[in-house]
């Protein structure tokens, strides 16, 4: 007899998350008649879409030339070639048609004088095929874009007849004979367990950017998702790119948008020098965001960093007219007051590239379908398991993210997957009763954390794990640094066997509920580290300093990684490939072949 009390529910789709991703795919669902639940462990629209600040990319031409194909061309480029074209090109081509849903929807977005949608410039996005100057494309709400799009998209879900799940924490799929057939949860309110039998599960769970110690996503961002597909035996691609966003305030992580160089903020060294113009001579403080991370490491290092311990570096705003700034970015402004006690209308921010965005995740195409990446046909589809958002790896962002290119990537496909859901589900066909143990592998793994009276304090291997993933698996990375990260790494997951929770409670912020995210964001770890020691050449975020060069010939792949290391000593990682789609979806556009990746 199981000590828990179990509630069985039915419904026709599960989706798992109420960010920008979640709430997107459970009104199209919802919307489509599909009797639909959305899951939540924290009230939406706390979810960490509501912290995006800059904007969101579609090539709307309201500030200047612009089309969906230079949208393309960036996108793949600033992927450096690692993206799947079909991909990227259904998210370019459908963005604006998205973002006007959206200014439909009542998203309050910041005007131009003739009322039109305003757009401003973001690393990489660029006029004519990479050839022409900046793109203004980033349509936003001032620095608020992500909270007012997390707020319209709430109020417009509630007009649908779904039903939310909120503070119920989902703890592991139900998988029988290669299918999912649902979810269980744990309602953190009373500790019940609700057991959801669905025709299909979407897990919209957003990154793991919390597996680092400087991360300016939410503490809620611990990938549990992710985490959930390499527990039901499924593969995650492309965990080795990391992105490292180049303004994290210093010490605290917390970020300053990339907006705040879209309109005029310049990076500068020690010795008061605007070094982006040597790096990258044409988009200079707007390259990507890999090549301007990388940049400032290289100032730091070479002695060139600002401030006691020479480890960090200035981004100016001082230069822009206060009115613009009040306009355009009044959330940083005050940001940058709280949390490093700055003026920016005076004084340079104390800035340092920080840990931002998970292109990896779980593998799908472009209707958000859940694909095997087994040999011989990697592009399979599982029956009934879906991923869309940061969670997912479509993969549209290949080896490193563009600057607004995420909070596109959240609507497009989630309306793709809602689409999806419609063409292939009957609303309210019979659903084959769920095994009587279908619980099973959510309660041990449960039972086992209320039971861990080791010696290791759950935050204890959290503080070590975020420590290893900074120092050993950041922006440069080396055959020395992976080799050590791997054994460390290795070795605190090992400790996971002795850890010990002290607040058993089955509810909100209890150690219990922390473990449960740890043990998810340490498997996570595991793989990102071991699957950056597998890549033998440097391509976006990944820069190998052993290998500096990309190298096509032997790495335009897709990295597919496999966890078998579960409740054992050390992490077993398995590594495979999926080719990178070297075709386009429509006769519109052809297949952008490689070239070099300059700024
Ligand atoms: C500070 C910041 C600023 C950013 N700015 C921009 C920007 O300007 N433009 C841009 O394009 N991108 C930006 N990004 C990236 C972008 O915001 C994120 O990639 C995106 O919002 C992720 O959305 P999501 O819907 O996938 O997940 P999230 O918004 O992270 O939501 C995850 C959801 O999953 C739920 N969940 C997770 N685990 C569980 C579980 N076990 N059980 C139940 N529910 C669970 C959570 O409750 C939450 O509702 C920014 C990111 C950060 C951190």
């Amino acid at each position: 007899m199981s000590p828990y009390q179990i509630v069985d529910h039915v419904y026709d789709v599960v989706v798992v998350g109420a960010g920008g991703a979640g709430l997107r795919t459970t009104m199209g669902a919802a919307g489509q008649g599909l009797k639909t639940a959305c899951i939540t462990k924290v009230f939406p629209t706390r979810s960490h879409t509501v912290a995006a600040q800059g904007g969101i990319a579609a090539a709307l031409s309201n500030m200047g030339p612009d089309h969906w194909t230079w949208h393309m061309y960036d996108t793949v480029k600033g992927s450096d070639w690692l993206g799947d074209q079909d991909a990227i090109e259904y998210l370019c081509r459908e963005a604006p048609a998205a973002v006007i849903e959206l200014e439909h929807a009542g998203l309050p977005f910041s005007r131009t004088a003739d009322g039109l949608i305003y757009q401003r410039a973001f690393g990489g996005m660029t006029q004519n095929m990479g050839e022409g100057p900046p793109a203004q494309r980033t349509c936003a709400a001032a620095d608020r874009t992500g909270h007012a799009m997390l707020h319209t998209l709430y109020q417009q879900s509630l007009k649908y007849d779904a039903d939310f799940f909120i503070e119920y924490f989902a703890l592991d799929l139900v998988m029988e004979g290669g299918e999912c057939r649902g979810v269980v949860a744990l309602s953190l309110d009373d500790g019940s367990i609700h057991r959801f039998s669905a025709q299909a599960v979407v897990l919209a769970t957003g990154g793991y950017g919390r597996a680092y110690f400087s991360a300016t996503s939410a503490h809620t961002s611990t990938g549990d998702g992710n985490a959930m597909v390499l527990r039901a035996g499924l593969p995650l691609q492309d965990m080795e790119f990391v992105q490292f966003h180049p303004t994290g305030i210093y010490g605290v992580g917390v970020l300053i948008t990339e907006g705040a160089r879209g309109e005029g903020g310049y990076l500068t060294n020690s010795e008061g020098e605007r070094f982006m113009e040597r790096y990258a001579p044409s988009a200079k403080d707007l390259a990507s965001r890999d090549v301007v991370s990388r940049s400032m490491a290289m100032e730091i290092r070479e002695g060139r960093g600002v401030g006691e311990h020479k480890d960090h570096i200035f981004l100016h705003l001082d230069h822009i007219d206060p009115k613009i700034l009040a306009e355009r970015l009044p959330g940083i402004t005050e940001t940058a007051k709280t949390f490093s006690g700055v003026d920016l209308t005076r004084q340079p921010i104390p800035v340092v590239p920080t840990v931002h965005y998970n292109m990896g995740g779980i593998p799908t195409n472009f209707h958000g379908e859940v694909v095997t990446l087994r040999d011989g046909n990697p592009d399979a589809v599982v029956p009934g398991l879906f991923a869309v958002g940061e969670a997912a790896c479509v993969s549209v962002h290949g080896a490193n993210r563009l600057g607004s290119n995420s909070l596109i990537d959240l609507v497009v496909f989630g309306r793709a997957a809602g689409l999806r859901l419609g063409e292939i589900l009957k609303g309210g066909a019979p659903q084959k009763p769920l095994a009587k143990d279908s619980a099973g592998l959510a309660l041990e793994r449960l039972d086992r954390f209320r039971n861990a009276d080791g010696s290791s304090p759950t935050a204890q291997i959290r503080l070590e794990m975020q420590r290893t993933m900074q120092a050993d698996c950041a922006v440069f990375r080396t055959e020395r640094t992976l080799a050590e990260g791997q054994a460390k790494i290795d070795a605190i997951y090992s400790r996971m066997q002795d850890v010990r929770v002290t607040d058993r409670s089955l509810i909100w912020n209890s150690d219990l509920v922390e473990t449960l995210e740890l043990d998810n964001l340490i498997a996570q770890a595991v793989v990102t580290m071991h699957c950056a020691a597998n890549r033998k050449e440097s391509r976006g975020a990944h820069m190998h300093e052993d290998y500096p060069e990309r190298d096509d010939a032997n790495w335009m792949k897709h990295t597919a990684a496999w966890f078998d290391g579960w409740g054992g000593q050390g992490g077993a990682v398995r590594i495979d490939y999926r080719p990178v789609h070297q075709f386009t979806l429509t006769q519109e556009v052809e297949y952008i072949k490689p070239k070099a990746r300059v700024y």
